[in-house]
């Protein structure tokens, strides 16, 4: 499962990212040109108490080339809730009964709605409206998509 986030996350932020670029400023593909494309990465899964995911974005920027000037990398990393990956592995309990494939995808669109809001509208409310639209469109795209069908396939087994 992890080799498999690891592909989908960026994957489909991508393919979502361009996607809503496009429909938000009515453009072609062409015709935009973004400056300091950021990186994603999916950290892993990791115990904590308040959330399903989480999700950090930060700018850094790296002087190496003094004579050259510095280089700017936005980077973004989405972590699921550990919670998940004792389901998957077939351990059901009380703590875990909310985490199933569903709240699975339901949370990677959840973090990837965050990632996207915070790279064209950084001072929208985190969890308002543009967030709840983004997640719920987001979330139908995913389930579309041939990995995340393969995913609920090795959740089944
Ligand atoms: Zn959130």
């Amino acid at each position: 499962m992890l080799d498999l986030l690891n592909y989908i996350v960026p994957k489909y932020y991508w393919e979502y990212r361009r996607q809503y670029l496009w429909q938000s400023l009515g453009k072609g593909r062409e015709e935009v040109k973004l400056d300091n494309e950021p990186i994603i990465e999916f950290g892993g899964f990791k115990l904590h108490y308040c959330g399903k995911g989480q999700w950090f974005g930060e700018t850094e920027h790296i002087n190496y080339f003094a004579h050259f000037g510095s280089i700017t990398i936005n980077k973004k990393v989405i972590w699921l809730n550990q919670l998940f990956l004792y389901r998957f592995a077939g351990i059901s309990n009380r703590t875990n009964k909310d985490y199933d494939f569903f709240e699975l995808v339901r949370t990677i669109a959840h973090e990837l709605a965050h990632c996207i809001i915070y790279d064209f509208c950084p001072g929208e409310d985190s969890h308002g409206i543009k967030h709840a639209f983004l997640t719920h469109s987001l979330n139908q795209f995913l389930l579309k998509q041939k990995e995340i069908k393969e995913l609920e396939k090795a959740w089944e087994n």
